[in-house]
């Protein structure tokens, strides 16, 4: 179908703040149940009505040769093909000001008594968002509101007139909230206590809308005659509460951080093995598509700058002053934008993840690490993922709960070498995934290997001895090769992963396949940046070697 929009609607919303929502139930009388009853049956009848000749406009509109013609427009000629359209919306009354009109008129005295002004509005906005889902081919048809299913919501524009909420402080200091709606009075059931609850009501409210659900039976706790129960929806200000996860464990857990991923072993829960803020990749992908427009814009507006061969030429004294374009500008507020969005992404995720350490145990223990020696070797990486901003909301969160994080010096500990059947420690490549050792440990995830032997680390003597592993293998070993069973089975479903997770994929060596570690180089990366990684050492405390996935993944 493809009519454009009335430009009308066309233009650009105004900046909103953010809205959530709260639901209360109402606390409705007999009496009152029958008057709103009665309410939202004239609203019913209006919004019926409203729907009718909307839908009446659309068939006349649709029959009109004008409608062929204008969809005979080709797509290229996009202002032609918007004009035609919005011309016959216009000639037709099918739109969404005209809807408003056609409330306004149908809107007569005996309605008036039921319903105010506003809310016939917001009706009519419905009525013609259904009809216009049908117009532009999203819908096959409009669905008017039988009486024996009634309305079973109406809202509100505004909160200062008609339907609207109020938060009352009586006499001893109680406070009560009120949906108001013409002379009746319904209030809310609240817990005061829920601090969701109250946090929503400290917002400012925007709107509310009625809400009448259908009760399981007439005689269900506070339905009315019709069966119905009704709750008031609270559009507020702002952004909702997160409830604090409280769970708090009593587990000892042992961490081994990489920059894109984190092994998990507790002593007795499961073990896990996962990507650090995987989720952030599109917002990450969608960052540098802006930056690269950025260049692209720069490079445009100054093209004194680059020399006959696209390089940037030197700067020196003199040199022109670099312009920067209308679009340049616009695209450096939107990358902002994104950052900021993906700032707060990654802080949630962070939570998320130290609160899933946090309640399995409040002991941890974890190798100290360089995180600027990090940037400098994974900056792209570390600088999405901030894995040392995870340590310190850890830290601060283990605090909270009166649990300690263990920082062991990676110098003495040397966990990532370290193998408990022989006593040696031997450097592992960085392509090195697994912990293998001719004393007959492992085949084992190295990540999860070095996050076993954290978890049974005396922080206050944190020397690895072999001894003090015997017995903890034995439970462990099955539950880390468990971890890195369920990284597997995400990898077969399409998951992508750090190949520091060690997922045999083509041209990846098999721990089974591999009796000594040669020197061949088993990468593949493609920026060329395999010289300067051979020959230096494996970064202390660095458990995943993970080169590839940052090279070229990030
Ligand atoms: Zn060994």
């Amino acid at each position: 179908m493809g009519s454009k929009k009335h430009p009308q609607q066309s233009t650009p919303p105004t900046k909103k703040a953010p809205t959530f929502l709260l639901e209360l139930p109402l606390a409705v009388q007999a009496g009152q149940a029958a008057r709103l009853g009665g309410h939202l049956e004239t609203g019913r009848q209006f919004y019926n009505a409203v729907l009718s000749e909307g839908q009446q406009r659309l068939r006349r509109m649709k029959a009109d040769p004008a409608w062929q013609a204008a969809r005979a427009i080709p797509r290229t000629h996009t202002q032609e093909r918007r004009a035609a359209f919005s011309a016959l919306r216009e000639q037709y009354g099918f739109s969404e000001y005209a809807f408003h009109e056609l409330a306004k008129a149908l809107r007569v005295t005996w309605l008036a008594e039921h319903l105010d002004a506003v809310l016939a509005q917001t009706l009519a906005t419905r009525a013609y968002q259904a009809l216009n889902r049908v117009c532009v081919g999203k819908a096959h048809r409009v669905r008017f509101k039988s009486r024996g299913r009634g309305l079973s919501s109406i809202e509100n524009k505004r909160n200062d007139t008609g339907l609207r909420f109020v938060v009352q402080t009586q006499d001893g200091g109680r406070r009560k909230g009120y949906l108001l709606w013409h002379n009746d009075q319904l209030e809310a059931l609240i817990d005061w206590d829920d601090p969701v609850v109250t946090h929503g009501l400290s917002q400012r409210i925007k709107y509310a809308r009625l809400l009448r659900r259908r009760a399981s039976s007439p005689r269900a706790q506070g339905a009315d005659s019709q069966g119905g129960r009704y709750f008031v929806q609270l559009a507020l200000e702002g952004v909702p509460l997160q409830k604090p996860e409280h769970a708090v464990g009593s587990d000892t857990v042992g961490l081994d951080l990489g920059p894109s991923s984190i092994a998990i072993v507790p002593r007795e829960a499961e073990a896990r093995l996962e990507p650090l803020c995987a989720e952030l990749r599109p917002d990450a992908r969608a960052i540098r598509r802006l930056q690269r427009r950025m260049d692209r814009q720069r490079r445009a507006a100054n093209p004194e700058h680059y020399d006959e061969k696209g390089r940037p030429r030197k700067r020196g004294k003199g040199a022109p002053r670099w312009k920067q374009s209308r679009g340049y500008q616009a695209s450096r507020r939107r990358k902002a934008a994104r950052e900021r969005k993906l700032a707060a992404h990654r802080k949630s995720l962070h939570g998320r993840l130290v609160h899933q350490i946090v309640a399995v145990g409040h002991t941890i223990v974890t190798e100290k690490i360089s995180y600027k020696g990090w940037q400098k070797r994974y900056g792209k990486s570390v600088g999405l993922r901030a894995p040392g901003m995870l340590i310190d909301h850890l830290r601060r969160t283990v605090a909270s709960t009166g649990g300690t994080l263990h920082e062991v010096p990676t110098r003495s500990t040397k966990l990532s070498q370290f193998c408990h059947g022989c006593g040696q420690t031997v450097k592992k490549p960085l392509w090195q995934r697994w912990h293998h050792c001719s004393c007959g440990i492992g085949p084992v995830q190295r990540d999860l290997y070095s996050a076993f032997l954290a978890a049974y680390l005396d922080p206050a003597e944190p020397l690895p001895s072999c001894a003090q592993y015997v017995v903890p293998w034995e439970g462990a070993e099955a539950r880390l090769r468990a971890a890195h069973e369920r990284v597997k089975e995400r990898a077969k479903e399409g998951q992508v992963l750090p190949r520091s997770m060690g997922i045999p994929r083509a041209g990846a060596r098999l721990p089974e396949s591999r009796s000594e570690p040669t020197q061949e180089p088993a990468f593949s990366l493609r920026r060329g940046r395999l010289e300067a990684w051979r020959g230096r050492e494996n970064p202390r405390g660095l458990g995943p070697g993970s080169i590839q996935y940052f090279t070229s993944n990030v």
